[in-house]
C-alpha cells in the first residue's frame, strides 16, 4: 500500500518533487537532501564571488565541488559553515537554515579550510581535546572521541608531538580529525590535499573515501583527477555560477560520447584566414564548436567537436575543399573529461587549472597554519559596497 504520494512544487526556477505523507501513521519523512543551497549569492565591492549558485546534496553523499581558481568555491563553502553571510539567497544543512539557526548548522557540520586551523605549539591530543571542549564535548566522552579520531586519521602516533613540528601530510590528518571529533553529519573540506606530495595525496583521498559512510562530504577542489578519485557527484562552479551538476559516470559518459576531430588546413594558393575555415566547419551538419588551435605548415591546426557517431569526417573533408583549401590532415582525438571541464568552463586557464594532478600543480600551502580552529571567519573580508 502506498505510504505517500509525490508533489511537485516550484524551488526557485526548477520543480523539486516533495514526499506527503497519506497516512497519519506512515513514517516521518526521511530527509535525503542534507544539503540545498538556493540561489546563494555574495557580492564584495568589486566582486560578485558567487552568484545566484543552487544545489542540493543527498545524506551520505561525497559530491566534489570543483571550479578554477577564484570561481568562488572558498565563498560557499563559508557562507555553508556559517562564517561568512550570503548578500541574498539561502541554503540548509540538515534542515537548518543557515542565516536563522547558525548554532545547529555548525553543530552538525564540520569544516576543514584551505590552510588547517591548527595552533602550531600544542599537542595532537591537546589540540583535539581544545577543539573538542568548543564543540561541547566534556569528560569521558571528549576522551572517547579524541582517541577515536586520532585511530581514523592515523595520527595517534603522533599524540603528544607538537602541531608546528609535524609534516604537512600529518598536519592535513590533524585538520580531517578535528573536523570529525563531534561526528557531524557533513563535513566541508576546502581542497583537502593543496600542498601534500603524491603519496600523501593518495593517503587523504583514501582517508576522506572512507569517511564518506559515516558523513556526507562537499570536497572543494581544482583538481579534477580528485573528483574522479574521490566523489561521486560533482557540482562545477565557474565565474560564480554552476556550469553543471551531474554524477562522475555521466560526465565520463559525456566525455566518451563526444568526438574531436583535428584538422590542418592550408592555402591551396595565396593566403588563408583561420576565422574564415572556423566559419566553413561551423556550418557542418553535426559539429557543435570549431576550435582555431595553432599555425602548422603556412596554415591552421583546428579541433571540432561532434556527437560520437554523427560521422562529420567526409562532410568535414567536403567543406574544406569545397572552401578552396587544402586538406594535409583530418584524424580523431578522443575527449577527455578535462576537455568536457574546458567547455564547461569555457577557459584555458581553467583547464590548466583542472589538469594537473602533481605536487608541483597543487598550491605551495608553506605558510604557517592560521590560528584557533575558525579564526578565518571575518579574515581579509573587503567591506561590502
Ligand atoms: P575559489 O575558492 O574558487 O578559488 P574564492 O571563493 O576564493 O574562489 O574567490 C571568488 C572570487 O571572490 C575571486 O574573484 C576572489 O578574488 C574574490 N574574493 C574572495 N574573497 C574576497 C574578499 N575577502 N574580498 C574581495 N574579494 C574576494
Amino acid at each position: 500500500m502506498a505510504v505517500s504520494a509525490r508533489a511537485s512544487r516550484m524551488w526557485g526556477s526548477r520543480p523539486v518533487f516533495v514526499d506527503i505523507p497519506l497516512t497519519r501513521k506512515s513514517k516521518p519523512n526521511v530527509r535525503r537532501k542534507m544539503i540545498t543551497v538556493n540561489a546563494l549569492t555574495r557580492k564584495y565591492a568589486r566582486t560578485t564571488a558567487v552568484n545566484q549558485i543552487s544545489f542540493s546534496v543527498d545524506k551520505g553523499q561525497i559530491v566534489g565541488f570543483l571550479g578554477p581558481n577564484g570561481a568562488g568555491k572558498t565563498t560557499t563553502m563559508r557562507m555553508l559553515t556559517c562564517f561568512l553571510p550570503p548578500s541574498s539567497g539561502t541554503a540548509t544543512v540538515a534542515g537548518f537554515d543557515i542565516l536563522d539557526q547558525s548554532m545547529e548548522v555548525r553543530r552538525r557540520i564540520g569544516y576543514l579550510p584551505e590552510t588547517p586551523p591548527i595552533y602550531p605549539e600544542m599537542a595532537t591530543a591537546e589540540y583535539l581535546r581544545f577543539v573538542g571542549r568548543l564543540k561541547g564535548l566534556r569528560g569521558a566522552e571528549l576522551e572517547k572521541r579524541v582517541d577515536y579520531v586520532m585511530g581514523r586519521c592515523s595520527v595517534a602516533d603522533v599524540k603528544a608531538k607538537q602541531l608546528g613540528k609535524l609534516s604537512k601530510g600529518y598536519r592535513q590528518r590533524v585538520g580531517l580529525a578535528q573536523a570529525i571529533i563531534h561526528n557531524p553529519d557533513v563535513l566541508i573540506l576546502d581542497e583537502p590535499t593543496a600542498g601534500l606530495d603524491p603519496k600523501q595525496i593518495n593517503e587523504t583521498r583514501d582517508l576522506i573515501k572512507d569517511l564518506a559512510g559515516e558523513h556526507t562530504i562537499i570536497l572543494s577542489t581544482h583538481i579534477l583527477p580528485e573528483v574522479e578519485q574521490t566523489c561521486q557527484q560533482v557540482i562545477i562552479i565557474n565565474k560564480g555560477r554552476v556550469v553543471a551538476t551531474d554524477s562522475v559516470a555521466n560526465l565520463q559518459a559525456r566525455a566518451r560520447n563526444a568526438e574531436t576531430m583535428i584538422l590542418e588546413v592550408a592555402p591551396r594558393d595565396g593566403s588563408i584566414q583561420a576565422e574564415q575555415v572556423q566559419r566553413k566547419l561551423e556550418q557542418v551538419a553535426g559539429v557543435s564548436r570549431v576550435q582555431i588551435k595553432d599555425r602548422r605548415n603556412g596554415g591552421f591546426l583546428l579541433e571540432t567537436e561532434s556527437r560520437k557517431g554523427e560521422l562529420v569526417r567526409g562532410d568535414l573533408a567536403r567543406a574544406v575543399i569545397a572552401g578552396g583549401w587544402d586538406l594535409n590532415e583530418l584524424r580523431p582525438a578522443a575527449m577527455s573529461l578535462e576537455e568536457v571541464f574546458l567547455q564547461l568552463t569555457g577557459s584555458d586557464s581553467a583547464a590548466q587549472e583542472a589538469k594537473p594532478d602533481t605536487a608541483a600543480n597543487t598550491p605551495a600551502a608553506d605558510s604557517e597554519p592560521a590560528g584557533p580552529p575558525h579564526a578565518d571567519a571575518a579574515q581579509g573580508e573587503e567591506p561590502q559596497a
